[in-house]
Order: C-alpha cells, then structure tokens, then sequence
C-alpha cells in the first residue's frame, strides 16, 4: 500500500514539531553552544536546533543512528550531514542506487534520497554524543511516529548499539519477544509477517572508520545483505 499526500502532510508536520521541541534542556543548552566551538567551522552559521529526520517517505528502507553530532547535523541541520559519518553512508547509498550524490553537505544542497529514509533516536546532539536515559525516553515518541508513517517499511538498519537497543525497545513495545535479541555488525533478525526486518551494522563514526572497525568494503556489505533483506521480506509477504 502506497503512502498518501495526507502521510507525506504529516511528515512535514511531525518534522515542525520536532524542530520547535525544547523539552530537553540539557542537550538544548549545549547545541546552542556549539558555534564557535571548532575552528574549521568558525564562520559557519550553525542550525542548532532539533534536527528532523529526511528522505523518501515511500521508503521500503529505515536507517537508524543514535544522535546529531555537534558539528556535523547540529551544524547543517540535516541528519548525517557535513561530517565523517554522512560521508561514509552517502557513498555507500550512492553506490547502491539510494541517492542522487555520493556527497551530504548540507541541508541546502540538492541530495535526494531514493526508497531509503535516515533518522536519529534522539534529535538534539548530546554532549559526548551520549544522550541519558531520561533524554531516550523523552525523545522516543518521535521515533514511533516516524516509524509509524513509514507505510511501506521493509527493512530497519541500526547504525551503532545504542540504535539498535531502542529499536529493540519499539520492537518489544510491539508484543515481539526481543530476549536474546543481540546487537552485532551484519546480524540480522526475522520477527514474521507483520514486522520490518531488523538488522545491526557498526556506525561510520570518525573513530570506527579511523580504526577500520568499518571500512568501506564491511558498509558496502551491509548494503548488500539490505537489498537481499528488501526482497526477501517481499517474497515472504506473498506466501
Ligand atoms: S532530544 Fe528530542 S525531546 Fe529532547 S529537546 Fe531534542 S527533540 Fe525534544
């Protein structure tokens, strides 16, 4: 079933609402005062707000990471944008045929993003990209809707265990037996018919692709087995 204008309505709604959300003062507080903060970006004028999550709103795929970085979305205002992250998944969406550019500059650039649909758990950046317990749960709601309009949702890829554990959490919120359910790179899991597929990959943080904990051949990988995921849960729809 296709997603209507009313849901692609909603998008833009949801999105406003979580752009003027100020429920979380702590993680407020220190993306105000990021700007400034590092010098290769000294003259860059920081969003600094919540930042909403972004792609095709048909997407058969959900890709899931944990937070904004300071100076990566919570300087350019869109979700893996202008940092070592959003470099490392464009191209790797690109060469998978999820977008029109290898690059994710920023907010204002022409990237489009094809079947595939990015977003964080939590929408401000956290100090220490770690956001507290009380700001998961805060921020949680957000998420739900957001997973809620995906009509046509297949497939959903944590980037990171944090990701993966408050996807988990949804899953379980949806009557799913999640014990045992373990985070691990390309470990994927199969809850039947009426739910997407789950899968983990390592996040392309600056650290882990500095260290090659990720490398591009491991994401490209990922990707693979994503596409396999897509048509598969398709086939299992029709039997
Ligand atoms: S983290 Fe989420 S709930 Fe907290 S202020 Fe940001 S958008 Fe609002």
């Amino acid at each position: 079933m296709g997603i209507g204008g009313e849901e692609i309505m909603s998008f833009a709604k949801l999105n406003e609402e979580i752009i003027q959300c100020k429920k979380c003062h702590r993680l407020r507080n220190w993306c105000e005062r990021q700007q400034g903060e590092r010098k290769e970006f000294k003259n860059d004028d920081y969003w600094s707000l919540p930042v909403p999550s972004f792609g095709d709103p048909n997407a058969q795929l959900l890709i899931v990471g944990l937070a904004p970085a300071a100076h990566g979305a919570n300087r350019t205002g869109r979700v893996f944008t202008g940092d070592t992250s959003g470099s490392y998944l464009l191209n790797a969406l690109y060469d998978h045929g999820f977008s029109n550019s290898f690059q994710s500059k920023h907010r204002n650039d022409q990237l489009k993003l094809n079947n595939v649909y990015i977003t964080n758990i939590v929408k401000c950046a956290p100090p220490q990209n770690k956001p507290t317990a009380k700001e998961f749960q805060t921020c949680r709601g957000f998420f739900e809707r957001e997973i809620q309009q995906l009509k046509n949702l297949k497939v959903i890829l944590c980037l990171g265990g944090d990701a993966f554990n408050q996807t988990k959490r949804l899953f379980k919120q949806w009557g799913v037996n999640v014990t045992g359910l373990k985070f691990g790179h390309g470990v994927s899991y199969d809850f039947g018919n009426k739910f997407p597929l789950l899968i983990g990959s390592y996040h392309p943080s600056k650290y882990n692709v500095q260290t090659k904990r990720l490398t591009r051949s491991m994401l490209n990988n990922i990707f693979l087995e994503v596409k396999k995921m897509m048509n598969s849960y398709q086939k299992k729809k029709h039997t």
